[in-house]
């Protein structure tokens, strides 16, 4: 038979990957709790409208990267390609806007998007987000950046620097935008095909084009933040001063712009130094915009995507090793059916009590059994067979020092639960 492999661009996650990948889950779970922050799911597809109205048609998400397809009864699907919008709707759609505030939440989701697969690329993705709603002071940006941060470096991870900007809002930005407009104009021969389109669509998104020669005309690019407000000004001094206070470095680069539609203020962006081209493990800013253009109120957000696969390349790179799987603290080798039971019957109560043991399965000799044992590094292995049955005692072995120790059979499982308090 023909064999069928995995869709391009997609993972088979298992060992020791997944290690890597629970360990970071783990930390993730626990972070966002200490800084108050909730779980919550929402569905792998919505409404294909969701999505242009939330991350925006203009963008290359909307635009080309979308997986998309219309159901039995006509309507239009996406898998998300993104975690906000679809928070924002459930908000909505479940009455939590009219919660006390500030709405804090967070999620660990597949992402779906059709883009070229290289390394920390991939179709579909895994993203831990977290969202803040109904805060619009900087301290909310803070604390997002805080709780990313602080994911990081519990990770152990420690070339990663975050990079900041701002780029201002529905105030301050049409006038920078037609500065910017009027530069790219100048510089149009100098850009890629893509981007010479997009300078009259999106022409933020220029300046963070990956091609040499955009990234040249980027360059000298009038720069967001010499454009700002008062208020908006205001907001992005303040948080510096937070980040300084706290102790979290970070560079002003005025290159970091976002994709998406959204955002307002502050954009942030944590980079991987040395992981490749793709070296972004976390993206993030302010979308004080987005609630009331997806049909709720006035309601300013924050937030940010890590995408779990880049972080693994990072965790490689600088040699962190995940907790992995416990070795079992038993294993009962057996010989005849009555022992067979009787090692089950052991592994069982070991297992209740939370420990980690074994036994034979797939009727191994005796032999095979004790070199299984040691192939999954067992620490204490007992034998068991019809004599040692009848006389009610058997030996463990201590695998590692050799060491024997005669026990009557009742005995051993209150000995292993001993010797692991
Ligand atoms: P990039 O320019 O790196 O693709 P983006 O602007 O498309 O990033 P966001 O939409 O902000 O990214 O997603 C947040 C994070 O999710 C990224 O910083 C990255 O870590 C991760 N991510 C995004 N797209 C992918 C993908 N195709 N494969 C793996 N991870 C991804
Ligand atoms: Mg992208």
């Amino acid at each position: 038979m023909e064999k069928i492999i995995k869709p391009r661009g997609t993972m088979d996650v298992m060992a020791p990957d997944v290690f890597a990948w629970n360990y970071i889950e783990g930390i993730v779970r626990e972070t966002a709790e200490v800084f108050g922050f909730t779980e919550i799911k929402t569905p792998t597809f919505e409404e294909i409208g969701l999505f242009k109205r939330g991350v925006g048609e203009t963008t290359d998400v909307v635009q080309k990267e979308m997986y998309s397809f219309t159901d039995k009864d006509g309507t239009m699907y996406a898998l998300r390609p993104e975690g906000t919008a679809s928070v924002v709707r459930a908000l909505i759609e479940n009455g939590k806007i009219s919660d006390t505030l500030p709405l804090k939440y967070f999620y660990i989701i597949n992402c779906f998007r059709y883009e070229k697969p290289e390394a920390g690329r991939s179709r579909e993705f895994v993203q831990f987000g977290s969202e803040m709603f109904g805060a619009p002071s900087s301290l909310a940006d803070f604390t997002i950046i805080s709780l990313a941060d602080s994911v990081l470096k519990k990770i152990g991870l420690k070339n990663i620097k975050l990079h900041i900007n701002s780029i201002g809002c529905p105030k301050c930005r049409p006038i920078y935008r037609e500065e910017l407009v009027k530069y790219l104009r100048a510089n149009e021969s100098y850009l890629c095909d893509t981007c010479r389109e997009r300078m009259e669509t999106n022409p933020l998104r220029v300046l963070d084009c990956k091609n040499d020669s955009c990234k040249k005309v980027a360059q000298n690019a009038p720069k967001t933040i010499d454009h700002l407000c008062e208020e908006c000004k205001e907001h992005f001094e303040d948080l510096k001063s937070s980040l300084d206070a706290c102790g979290i470095d970070y560079v002003v680069d005025p290159h970091i712009v976002r994709g998406l539609d959204y955002y307002t203020k502050t954009v942030f962006e944590f980079i991987a130094e040395g992981i490749g081209s793709q070296s972004t493990v976390c993206g993030g800013g302010r979308y004080d915009g987005l609630m009331e253009e997806l049909g709720g109120p006035k309601m300013p957000g924050i937030g940010f995507g890590m995408g779990i696969t880049r972080l693994i390349l990072a965790m490689k790179q600088d040699g962190i090793e995940p907790p992995v799987l416990a070795v079992p603290e038993l294993y009962v080798a057996s010989m005849g059916k009555n022992a067979g039971r009787k090692g089950l019957e052991i592994v069982s109560e070991l297992r209740k009590a939370g420990i980690n043991a074994e036994t034979d399965l797939v009727g191994r000799s005796l032999k095979a059994q004790m070199k299984y044992a040691d192939k999954i590094s067992a620490k204490y292995v007992l034998i068991i067979g019809d004599s040692e049955l009848e006389a009610n005692k058997a030996s463990l072995k201590e695998m590692a020092t050799g060491e024997q120790t005669e026990l009557t059979l009742d005995k051993i499982t209150e000995y292993i639960i001993s010797k692991n308090i």
